[in-house]
């Protein structure tokens, strides 16, 4: 079967023409399925019923269920948790910000990475999600809010450059003007630092924002976090984000969890100071999220306010990550986690 919620604007106009239906079905199947969002064949009522039935025959709607929501009371944050085809599932988190709706999606279910602070990875990569089910996720939260979203962040389990073909088909279309039609410009893919898929992303022309998840400023703590560290030095991923940087021009975002005792101190900061210094980029620092397999705890406030400090004293523009929806779940993976294991309890 085909899986059409994958099919670029491209191959769909082939795939109507195969079936001997006139062109512009296509663009009206691509709006049913990408700007509006349907979820069944029977919605489309603009295309006649013998080509719904043909379409029923040939190729596969599975559009990921919303499984539960949990709103947050502190800001808004909605969390959803959504069941794909095959009974697995993944977490998307819809924010609101003053500059728009952002959508913090899943690009796999699970991970392989292995960073010691992360819940995502707990239980290893099951597998890829395709390009279908990861645009699915932004138009199950577009249609169960009845609002835009005007900003995606690839920030949720996995690490997207682990999926990397249907990573770019995503952004591709999600960007299409036949879709959602969101301006690359207000993409974000965040990454463990894969070195050459990011070479790989520098020649794609894409005008997406990279962020990189650093969390220490030298290698030796690097490779205790997160054990991806040891297949890229520090110095190796910097050189492919500058070589990003000279291609697209987008400032570069640097994710720094803090972490109480291990990362924290002023020494480091100093030393992150200095790695980053002269960069166009944006350092993110987020107090870690405990997760129940560790044992970390997060920086305090006045310290985290102190490492802020000492990064700016070098011009370095700074943001402590607001929390948002703490009270729902906060850590990544929490959710999917503990559904996965409910099921097997089942
Ligand atoms: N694999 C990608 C994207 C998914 S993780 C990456 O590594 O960037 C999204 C971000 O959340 C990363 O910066 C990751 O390091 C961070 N993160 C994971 N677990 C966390 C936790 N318990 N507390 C704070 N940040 C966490």
């Amino acid at each position: 079967m085909t899986d059409l919620l994958s099919m670029n604007f491209g191959e769909m106009q082939e795939f109507v023409r195969a079936l001997g239906e006139k062109p512009y079905r296509a663009a009206q199947l691509y709006s049913w399925l990408h700007a509006k969002g349907a979820v069944s064949f029977s919605e489309m009522t603009n295309l006649p019923k013998t080509f719904r039935e043909t379409l029923a025959e040939e190729a596969e709607l599975s559009v990921p269920e919303i499984r539960t929501v949990q709103e947050s009371k502190l800001d808004g944050t909605r969390k959803y948790l959504f069941r794909l085809s095959d009974g697995e599932y993944v977490e998307s988190v819809f924010m609101r910000y003053h500059h728009g709706n952002s959508v913090c999606i899943s690009s796999q279910v699970g991970c392989r990475m292995g960073c010691t602070f992360c819940a995502s990875t707990v239980l290893g990569l099951t597998r890829n999600l395709t390009a279908g089910e990861m645009l699915a996720q932004i138009y199950g939260i577009s249609r169960d809010t009845g609002e835009r979203v005007s900003n995606v962040v690839v920030m949720g389990t996995g690490e997207p450059l682990d999926n990397y073909d249907n990573l770019v088909r995503f952004l591709r279309m999600v960007s299409d003007e036949h879709g959602l039609n969101i301006s690359e410009r207000n993409l974000t893919v965040s990454t463990c630092g894969l070195v050459p898929e990011i070479k790989r992303l520098a020649g794609e022309k894409l005008m997406i924002n990279l962020a990189l998840s650093l969390h220490a400023p030298d290698d030796a703590l690097r490779r205790r976090l997160m054990p991806v560290a040891k297949a890229y030095p520090i110095r190796e991923i910097l050189a492919a984000l500058d070589s990003y940087y000279s291609v697209n021009r987008r400032r570069l975002t640097f994710e720094y969890s803090l972490i109480r005792g291990v990362n924290d101190s002023m020494d480091q900061a100093e030393a992150l100071a200095r790695l980053l210094k002269r960069r166009n980029c944006l350092v993110n620092l987020i107090p870690v999220n405990p997760v129940t397999e560790n044992d970390y705890r997060e920086t305090r406030p006045a310290e985290a306010a102190a490492f802020k400090k000492k990064l700016e004293k070098y011009g370095i523009n700074v943001t402590i990550r607001r929390e948002m929806g703490r009270d729902i779940d906060g850590a990544c993976g929490q959710l999917r986690k503990r559904c996965t294991e409910m099921d097997a309890d089942l």
